[in-house]
């Protein structure tokens, strides 16, 4: 799967990416011989809307839509990303997901949340817990616009 590092003025376009999988590292300081290394080492593209920085890059995608949905978009079509894993990633600090047993959550959910929902996912870096509730079926309907 492709991973990303975005730039600074790029945070929304880091949490989609989260949102849908992908592995974007997403720093609020960092500058552009920074990112550079990054790309270089990791292997990541750099997302940017600076065409100075996107030209000393290899793998640099300059992004020019302005909404966060549609720099999503811009992106998975660029470079035809349709495999998409939503809902696997912390939005918060880009780590993975791990299904939990609902016992061991139901002291940090909403007891309403408890009542209805069987299933969660814990980040295994931060421990924020994520369940499928109304935000999910909000952009469940856009995830499934997007990907494949
Ligand atoms: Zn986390």
């Amino acid at each position: 799967m492709a991973a990303f590092v975005a730039d600074v003025h790029l945070a929304k376009l880091a949490r989609l990416l989260r949102l849908f999988g992908f592995d974007t590292l997403y720093f609020t300081h960092i500058d552009d011989d920074e990112l550079l290394q990054i790309s270089k080492n990791e292997g990541r593209w750099i997302l940017t809307k600076d065409r100075a920085l996107c030209e000393r890059g290899d793998r640099c995608l300059l992004i020019k839509a302005k909404e966060p949905k549609e720099q999503l978009k811009e992106v998975l079509y660029t470079l035809k990303l349709t495999q998409c894993r939503p809902f696997t990633r912390c939005l918060v600090d880009n780590a993975q997901l791990e299904r939990v047993p609902k016992e061991e959550v139901l002291a940090k959910i909403p007891p309403k949340v408890a009542q209805w929902c069987e299933e969660f996912e814990r980040c295994s870096r931060c421990g924020r817990i994520y369940w499928k509730g109304s935000h999910y079926e909000r952009m469940k309907r856009f995830i499934d616009e997007v990907c494949d």
